[in-house]
């Protein structure tokens, strides 16, 4: 286990659009919670990896609320019962309104060495729609701030197929990114689930979101400008500049062990036994002060769903699917039984093969989900 997920569940306000588990708190809860933190941690000190860690990711909620010296003391916990690699990627979630020049210049001193902007969009009145704080010249600012104090891997999150979203609109963010010192452009289409403010109004009718079609134009449109300007894609919402893949999101599509900490976190054990926490902080403090892992939920996978898993997985990545090594593992057979089906996804532009790897078109991205239910 190389790869630590931390989940920082904080955020000043909760967005229109989101269903994640964060919410308000308090200075003393943000405390108390790094100390829960360290203490999980610290039940999983017999895994400590031999090599140590080799990527580190506080995602949230907005784990830029947490002060330096608290994510410093995570770091430090971290080394202490995990060991750190010599080369490690240690990325950090920031909202741009919660992160000063002064703090961000105290950050670099952590080791923390990658960060990643919650931009979402560069129009006002799209950031103003969604609830988020900050404004499109706020994202600009920080960005090239981390930028001048020297973060160098820096990424930025959009969001496309927002309501009343035009297609020149999102070609403008899209513009606006790639101007900024940023080597990774994550983007991802607007999904809602009707825990969210706006999931609840879009089952109602009061929201107007653009079409599917208008949603695949927005995607294509990412997937060429991206490439032309110097951000291949390299996963299916992920674009980056050469060598700067995000380290650890790539060990989540290539199936590698990891351990999540923190309320909702999820881990991955010896490929086979998925854990998720407890997402109510009550439950999550008690089982973690009595010594207990904090898992809500413990589920062996069956080997059906590894193979699943090891199938769709390297399929949104550009490097695609090894069908020698999948074939090894489990039989020739399993493509020849999908021969029919393959066929078609090939015949439609959907599949391509190179050199001995199963590949996701361009058109196939748009269409993942129904490629990948229809091959497994
Ligand atoms: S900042 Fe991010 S995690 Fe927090 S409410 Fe907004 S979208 Fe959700």
């Amino acid at each position: 286990m190389r790869f630590l997920y931390v989940h920082i569940p904080f955020c000043v306000k909760k967005c229109n659009y989101c269903d994640f588990v964060s919410g308000k708190s308090s200075p003393e809860e943000r405390r108390d919670y790094v100390e829960l933190l360290k203490k999980e941690a610290s039940l999983y000190k017999d895994e400590r990896p031999e090599d140590g860690l080799l990527t580190i990711y506080f995602g949230g909620g907005t784990p830029s609320l947490l002060p330096v010296a608290q994510i410093e003391e995570l770091l430090a916990a971290f080394k202490e019962y995990f060991g750190f690699a010599s080369s490690m990627e240690i990325t950090l979630e920031v909202n741009p309104e919660s992160v000063s020049r002064r703090y961000l210049k105290q950050l670099k001193r952590t080791g923390v060495n990658r960060l990643s902007f919650g931009v979402q969009s560069f129009r006002n009145h799209h950031l103003k729609a969604m609830g988020r704080l900050h404004r499109s010249e706020d994202a600009v600012k920080a960005v090239n701030e981390a930028a001048d104090l020297g973060f160098e891997n820096i990424n930025i999150d959009l969001i496309y197929g927002l309501p009343a979203q035009t297609l020149e609109e999102w070609r403008e963010s899209l513009e606006k990114a790639v101007s900024l010192p940023v080597k990774h452009i994550s983007t991802y289409g607007l999904k809602l689930s009707d825990k969210s403010l706006w999931g609840k109004l879009a089952a109602e009718g009061r929201l107007t979101l653009p079409s599917q079609d208008e949603n695949a134009d927005m995607q294509l449109l990412a997937m060429d400008f991206l490439e032309k300007n110097g951000f291949p894609r390299y996963e299916i919402a992920n674009f980056a500049a050469l060598g700067y893949p995000c380290r650890h999101n790539t060990a989540y599509w290539l199936r590698k062990d990891y351990l999540g900490l923190g309320l909702n976190a999820s881990s991955l054990f010896n490929g086979k036994v998925r854990a998720v926490n407890e997402s109510d902080m009550v439950r999550y403090r008690q089982k973690v002060e009595n010594g207990s892992l904090p898992w809500a939920v413990r589920e062996v996978l069956s080997d059906d769903e590894i193979r699943e898993e090891e199938l769709f997985l390297p399929l949104r990545t550009i490097w695609g699917l090894d069908i020698a090594s999948f074939s090894r593992k489990y039989g020739s057979d399993y493509f020849a039984q999908k021969k029919g089906q393959m066929v078609k996804l090939f015949n439609a532009g959907l599949l391509t093969f190179e050199d001995g790897q199963l590949k996701l078109t361009k058109k196939g991205v748009l269409l993942n989900n129904e490629v990948l239910s229809s091959l497994i």
